[in-house]
Formats: structure tokens, C-alpha cells, sequence
């Protein structure tokens, strides 16, 4: 009898983060030790759709976990927003044959995943792949540690400065709608404020604190504040501190060196086991799910779940900073 086995594929999209190169391997790895074909897609959607699509043995992913950025590449596809788009994706897996795709990505990914399963017969699994860790529905997302790690390695050169020159430093970080890596960084080098988008009109109240500070004999002081607070990056921040309250401040933009690097191996662990679950998912006839942390446990949970929104920030996260670096 002619015995035909199940055909998987795996691609990264949108943010490159790392621990993604953990989880293609984890992928690729498990479902070749199941029997199955394991295919990668390499720059993401937009890749799917120029069918760079190619068969991958174990030996294909060796040397790759201790990689940042993802060996598969990645992109954004304006073209995969479209209908017409993701009809051609859907016929191109298809006419591959693939019964089941593992899409690691942000939310915009997975928003692009569940509207592909409109069209696409196959098994979707998503595997949280963004160093904003900004997903509903899971406790983490892998590349976050690393990120954090990144940013506090870089503060903590900053500080020296600040504490020699007595001065007012403001730094900012990733996080266009989140403030998850603000605070967990903000936590972590002692800063004496966070400011998050989803905190609004902080301003006044931070300028009081900064003086409170000053008065209680505080010469210096750290700031962290995520790209996408309402007054729009450090540098704005920084201007209408001078401007409207005479508080002078350095500012540092620590950008896309929060992207790359080594992954933690934090990062390679999480990434290893979720890229590992995405097939045990698979196996489980499980679609438009993704691989989640809830309780610290690793389980399945919809997609649906995961383009809900934006995961909230904990406010007693946000008051601990204040407490602590007061
Ligand atoms: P991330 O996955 O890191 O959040 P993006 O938001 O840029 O990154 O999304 C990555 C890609 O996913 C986009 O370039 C696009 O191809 C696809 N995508 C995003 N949102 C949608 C959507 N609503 N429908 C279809 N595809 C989408």
C-alpha cells in the first residue's frame, strides 16, 4: 500500500526575535522524528507567495540555536493582506501539499494565520515569537527575555554617566503599544520611573517624583520610557519636560539593538519547547492555535485569543517600579 507521509511547514513573519532559530529547529526536529516531511518557508508570508518553500533535514537546522534573528528570514507582505494574497498563499500550500503550517510571529502574524484559515484546509499553529511579550493569552513570548537582558546590560553603562555628571537621564525602549519590556526593564537596573502608553498624562506626575527625589538628596536618575507613550518617544518627552516644567534631561535611544543578539537561554528553552508542542499540537489534530504559557504551563489556546488585543501590564508592576526605585 503506498503510504504517503504528512507534509508540515514552517516560516517566521513579521519582528525578527530571538529564540525564534530555537523553535524552527524544535519544529523541524520533532516533526522529522514523528515521520513526518518538515519544510521551511523562508521570508515569511511574502516568501510563501514566491514559493520559497524547501524540504529541510535535521542537518539543515544544526549550529542555529545559539543564533539571534531567524535563518528562515522574515518580512512583512502588504500583498498577504489582501484576499487575492492569501488565495494564492492557500493554493500554493495546497498545490505543495502541506497539511499544516506553523507560523512564528507576533500578533499582526497571527492576525494573517486566522485569516489564512479562511482559505487554507490545513492545520494552523502559531508559536508566539516577538520581543514585546505582548500577546493576550500567554504569559510570554519568546525573544523577550533576551530583549530585556539587552537593555539592562545597556542602562547599566548609562548610569555610570548619569551618576558621574549628576544627571537626568531618559532611555528609551522597544514597546510601540506595550510597556511590558519598559517595566521589566525598569525593574531590573533600578529606574526611578516607567513611562508606558498604557499609562496616560503621566508627565505632571512624574516631574513631582523627579523633585520629591532631588529634595531627598537624589543627584541623579534613570527614566525608562516605551516608544509609544502618548507623548511620543524620549526625545519629545525630553522637550516638553525643558519646555513646560524647566527639567533638563539626556536621552538615549537604545533602538533595534533589542532585536539581535544571543538568545538567553531562557529564550532557547521556550523556544525548544514550543516549537516541540507545535507538533505534539499538530499530531493532536489541533488547528488555529497557538503554543501558550499559562500558570508557567505550555498548553494549547486559540488564536482568536491572541488577536484580541493587547496584553494588560500588571499596575502593581508599575507601582513596584515607582516603590522601589524612590
Ligand atoms: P508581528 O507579527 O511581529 O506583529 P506585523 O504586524 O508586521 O508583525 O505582521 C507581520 C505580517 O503579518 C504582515 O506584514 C502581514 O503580511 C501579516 N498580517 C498582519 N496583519 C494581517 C491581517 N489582518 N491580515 C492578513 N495578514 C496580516
Amino acid at each position: 500500500m503506498y503510504y504517503s507521509a504528512m507534509k508540515v511547514a514552517v516560516l517566521t513573519s513579521g519582528g525578527d526575535a530571538p529564540g525564534m532559530n530555537a523553535a524552527a529547529r524544535a519544529f523541524i526536529r520533532r516533526a522529522i522524528w514523528e515521520g513526518y516531511e518538515a519544510h521551511g518557508i523562508y521570508h515569511g508570508y511574502e516568501g510563501l507567495l514566491a514559493k520559497e518553500i524547501k524540504k529541510l533535514s535535521s542537518r539543515d537546522v544544526g549550529m542555529i540555536i545559539n543564533q539571534g534573528g531567524t535563518f528562515l528570514g522574515t518580512s512583512r507582505s502588504e500583498r498577504f493582506k489582501t484576499d487575492e494574497g492569501r488565495q494564492e498563499a492557500a493554493d500554493i500550500l495546497k498545490a505543495k501539499k502541506i497539511d499544516a503550517l506553523c507560523v512564528i510571529g507576533g500578533d499582526g502574524s497571527f492576525r494573517g494565520a486566522l485569516n489564512l484559515s479562511e482559505v487554507y484546509k490545513g492545520q494552523i499553529v502559531g508559536i508566539p515569537g516577538t520581543i514585546d511579550n505582548d500577546i493576550p493569552g500567554t504569559e510570554y513570548t519568546i525573544g523577550f527575555d533576551t530583549a530585556v537582558e539587552t537593555a539592562v546590560w545597556a542602562i547599566d553603562k548609562i548610569r555610570d554617566t548619569a551618576l558621574a555628571h549628576g544627571r537626568l537621564f531618559l532611555v528609551e525602549v522597544m514597546g510601540r503599544n506595550s510597556g511590558q519590556i519598559a517595566l521589566s526593564v525598569a525593574l531590573s537596573c533600578g529606574a526611578e520611573d516607567v513611562v508606558i502608553p498604557e499609562e496616560k498624562n503621566n508627565i505632571e506626575g512624574m516631574v513631582k517624583r523627579i523633585r520629591e527625589g532631588r529634595e531627598k538628596g537624589k543627584r541623579f536618575g534613570i527614566i525608562v520610557v516605551a516608544e509609544g507613550h502618548d507623548e511620543g518617544g524620549a526625545i519629545k518627552l525630553a522637550q516638553t519636560m525643558e519646555k513646560d516644567y524647566g527639567l533638563e534631561s539626556k536621552v538615549s535611544i537604545l533602538g533595534h539593538i533589542q532585536r539581535g543578539g544571543t538568545p538567553s537561554s531562557y529564550d532557547r528553552v521556550w523556544g525548544s519547547r514550543m516549537g516541540e508542542a507545535a507538533v505534539r499540537f499538530i499530531k493532536n489534530q489541533y488547528t488555529n492555535v497557538f503554543t501558550a504559557m499559562k500558570g508557567g504551563q505550555l498548553v494549547p489556546a486559540y488564536l482568536k485569543e491572541a488577536v484580541s488585543g493587547i496584553r494588560t501590564v500588571e499596575p502593581e508592576m508599575v507601582q513596584l517600579v515607582r516603590i522601589v526605585g524612590s
